[in-house]
């Protein structure tokens, strides 16, 4: 029950959606929904306590047109919906100014009016918001003019309540759109700020600080989620584990930092040489892997080859010396056997291990015994 509801408010959020605009478009679902029904329960009075029901009609209509907002969220118009939301609460106060003119107190219902503008938008509209804040008050104005009196004839009139009430009400209303104004301006700033260093934390924790490539921890948390989904859907899945040969000489020969340099050189042709779904990661000291879906085997060996001769061709320059490498890679499938992850490292390692004793600088796939 409490997990549907959830969805109800929800729609239109979801797992890319930042947070601080989560809030808003929940809240836009929260207050159309609750207009929604509120106006089907006064159609259900009327339709017990009237004869005629010409109001259920106009309130059928207007129920319809609350549920809007709430539609244009679920297809991801966020901005379209609270638009929509804020000229439908102008269109209502006018409405119910102009029908019960004297007894409609409508500049308090105002205030909501424009505390929702400023709650509803930041950034991304721009200045525009400031025309649906402001929008408030020249309504104001021209809607007391007419029902009521002109604040010129209250001046001229000289009449100290009025004058005092006058500009009273017009000081609450400007200090509540003041407060709004600073408050929504300020917190929304630094619900952002925060949004973007969770981003950048998420970021960092997920990737090597020497390559940039996708750390172990990452490497693991994907690998689970894409090796279950592969099983499922019984689809591709490949992992290629490869190491640098001879790496110790590297540094024992150049020294620690021009290691790091031709670790760094790895990753860089990596990235060059892989399409962003296949998933590139350092997962030890020098080992590293590639997980590939949505191809097939031909096309891993193939590209695997020619990445293979890439570092084999590729010289790093450390203090005028030239450093050459070459490296080993293991390569194991997804088949029927296999049911866990661990298992296909185990596969890919295997197969490594295979290529380093055959001579390396070569490719090993994995072969069930
Ligand atoms: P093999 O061909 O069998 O793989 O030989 P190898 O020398 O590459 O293998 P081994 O595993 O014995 O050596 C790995 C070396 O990698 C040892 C370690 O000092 C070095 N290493 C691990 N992490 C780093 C790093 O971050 N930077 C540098 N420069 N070296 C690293
Ligand atoms: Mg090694
Ligand atoms: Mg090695």
């Amino acid at each position: 029950m409490n997990q549907s509801i959830k969805k109800v408010i929800e729609i239109g959020i979801n797992q890319e959606t930042d947070s601080w605009l989560a809030g808003k478009i929940k809240l836009v679902n929260i207050i159309s929904l609750v207009n929604f029904i509120f106006i089907l329960n006064m159609i259900i009075i009327d339709f017990f306590i009237n004869k005629t029901h010409y109001l259920s009609i106009v309130l059928l209509f207007v129920s319809f047109v609350m549920l809007l907002p709430y539609y244009l969220n679920y297809k991801k118009r966020y901005i379209a919906s609270r638009i929509a939301f804020l000229i439908f609460a102008y269109i209502s106060i006018c409405f119910l100014a102009i029908v019960f003119g004297k007894e409609f107190y409508f500049q308090y219902y105002l205030v909501p009016g424009v505390g929702m503008s400023l709650i509803f938008f930041r950034d991304e509209i721009g200045k525009k918001k400031w025309i649906f804040t402001f929008a408030g008050i020249p309504l104001w104005i021209f809607l007391e003019i007419w029902f009521f009196y002109n604040p010129a004839l209250v001046i001229l009139d000289g009449k100290y309540v009025s004058i005092i009430s006058y500009f009273s009400s017009f000081l609450i209303f400007a200090t509540a759109i003041v407060m709004f104004g600073v408050f929504t301006h300020e917190s929304d700033k630094q619900l952002i700020n925060i949004s973007r260093m969770n981003k950048k934390f998420k970021q960092l924790a997920n990737v090597d600080a020497l390559t940039g490539l996708y750390n172990r921890r990452f490497i693991d948390e994907q690998m689970d989620l894409i090796f279950k989904t592969a099983k499922e859907d019984k689809s591709f899945l490949s992992l290629v584990i490869f190491d640098i040969d001879f790496f110790k000489k590297v540094n024992d020969t150049f020294g620690h930092d021009a290691g790091d340099k031709v670790l760094q050189m790895i990753a860089k042709l990596a990235n060059e040489n892989f399409r962003q779904t296949d998933l590139v990661g350092r997962i030890g000291g020098e080992e590293f892997c590639i997980i590939f879906t949505n191809t097939n085997k031909e096309n891993v060996l193939k590209i695997v080859d020619r990445f293979c001769k890439t570092i084999e061709e590729q010289t790093v320059v450390y203090e005028r010396k030239n450093i050459k490498i070459t490296s080993s890679f293991g390569i194991s499938y997804l088949s029927q056997k296999i049911d866990s992850y661990t298992d296909l490292f185990k596969n890919a390692d295997e197969a490594l291990y295979k290529a380093k004793k055959d001579g390396r600088n070569r490719i090993c796939e994995y072969e069930k015994k």
